[in-house]
């Protein structure tokens, strides 16, 4: 359905006009204007949480804008869909916090709504001497971010509970899990439509302008946007003026931010771009894990582990390939190439023979690929969650989420109730 319809449809109660004057934006004039509630942009994992949360708690009237035809077509759903238990990260940090809350309240909510899931545990393996010290440093920093039940096990204890591993310790995180993302996301999109949630698929955020404190939302059909040269100006199709505004654009949330006239610039931080591929496990009848299987972390990503599904598939990812010139429209219209090559397998094999020597040759298949939204580039070390609101870019209601990177889908619910609490005054 068009927007402009379902605006009408659904904010029967919100003025609608065109005024041909005293538009900032040239690109704007003479497009018609619809007054509206909240809208957050991004129909992901966190998008749909955040739209849950404001209209169940705040009872706003809220309008989810994406681009793609349907939800959870990006990140969302491209990733391990573990569940962390919030080891990594450096204590206090927003990732530390919101993925230890948002575990337990992804549990419950599991629990509550029958989502399937499935609490494996996990064992982060040392496969060489210096790597020991990286786990104890691991250990106390989970013990410092309030994770439960974690425990250092030695080779044999470790090779008991997983026949087939080979590791010279461990460290067992009983919390960790995995989760079937679809399915979540499909309730809490439920909950939000019955609750009076709009979701608007087909329609992307262009940019935005200010006119006073009012926030102007250019909209365009994403249709329209394609094979549009990059020079040539976007002309919104209707512009939405909201209240409330959280961009949750995920990949093109900074690249969105960037388009925003009237925001602080030096607040948006830089874009960086990696793709994680994972190969499936072919011919395999009995799985060869229990429970999920991580090396200490690398640079840039967890390491290349071994992820379980639901229905016991085993898949080894994602490595870490930074993307180059990437530019911002591009980022916009999601041109992202999520192509496997056969040949990264070559890089496999031996990062996972470390922990799992009996991997035979010829045995991995290319599976999918996901892109990291990073705040830091190539060895520029730890990048934390950016939750931005006005005392940061200037703008009264708008919620910029940048970074949002594993542990995102862990931390969704947290990051959600953490948003509208930012924006309660509004
Ligand atoms: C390879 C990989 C593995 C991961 N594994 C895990 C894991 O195991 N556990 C975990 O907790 N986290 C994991 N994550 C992180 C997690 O998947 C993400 O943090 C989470 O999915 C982000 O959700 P999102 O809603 O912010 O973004 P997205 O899912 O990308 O949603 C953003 C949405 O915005 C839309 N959009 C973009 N631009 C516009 C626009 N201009 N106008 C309108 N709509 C727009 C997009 O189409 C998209 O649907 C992983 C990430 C990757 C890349």
């Amino acid at each position: 359905m068009k927007l402009n319809k379902l605006v009408s449809n659904s904010f029967r109660n919100f003025a609608r006009f065109t005024v041909r004057r005293n538009l900032s934006s040239t690109a704007a004039s003479g497009v018609e204007k619809v007054r509206a509630d909240c809208v957050v942009i991004g129909a992901g994992v966190v998008g749909i949480a955040v739209a849950r949360e404001l209209c169940l708690k705040l009872r706003r009237n809220v309008l989810v804008i994406e681009s793609g035809s349907t939800f959870g077509s990006g990140t969302s759903s491209r990733s391990s869909q573990v569940i962390h238990g919030g080891i990594y990260y450096p204590p206090n940090s927003l990732k530390a916090c919101f993925c230890v809350r948002g575990r337990r309240l992804l549990y419950d909510y599991c629990q509550e709504h029958g989502i399937p899931h499935k609490q494996t545990g996990k064992l982060i393996v040392a496969t060489r001497n210096e790597e020991v010290p990286k786990l104890n440093h691991l250990l106390s920093r989970g013990i410092e971010n309030g994770v439960e039940g974690l425990k250092m096990l030695d080779a044999s204890e470790a090779m008991a509970m997983e026949p087939q591993l080979q590791c010279i310790g461990a460290l067992w995180s009983p919390t960790s899990g995995i989760i079937d993302s679809h399915s979540l996301m499909l309730s809490q999109l439920g909950e939000a439509e019955s609750h009076g949630t709009t979701f608007c698929y087909n329609n992307t955020v262009v940019g935005a302008h200010l006119e006073g404190n009012q926030i102007y939302l250019h909209i365009s059909e994403t249709e329209s946007l394609q094979n549009r040269d990059h020079n040539s100006q976007w002309h919104p199709d209707i512009l939405l003026l909201p209240k409330v505004v959280v961009n949750s654009a995920g990949l093109s949330s900074a690249a969105l931010a960037r388009r925003f006239s009237g925001i602080n610039p030096r607040a948006i931080p830089p874009s960086y771009y990696a793709r994680g591929c994972y190969f499936s496990l072919l011919n395999t009848k009995v799985p060869p894990f229990k429970h999920l299987i991580y090396p200490v972390p690398e640079d840039g990503g967890l390491g290349v582990h071994v992820t379980l599904d639901l229905d016991g598939q085993v898949k080894f990812g994602p490595d870490v390939e930074w993307l180059h010139h990437i530019d911002d429209i591009s980022s916009i219209q999601n041109m992202f190439d999520y192509t496997v090559s056969a040949d990264r397998a070559k890089k496999f094999y031996p990062e996972i023979r470390k922990y799992y020597p009996l991997l035979k040759d010829d045995s991995l298949q290319p599976g999918y690929a996901g892109i990291r939204p990073k705040l830091a580039g190539p060895g520029e070390g730890f990048a934390d969650f950016i939750i931005q609101g006005e005392e940061s870019h200037g703008i009264p209601g708008l919620v910029n989420l940048f970074g949002i990177e594993s542990p995102g889908l862990t931390s969704s619910m947290a990051i959600a109730e953490h948003v509208a609490t930012k924006l309660s005054r509004f």
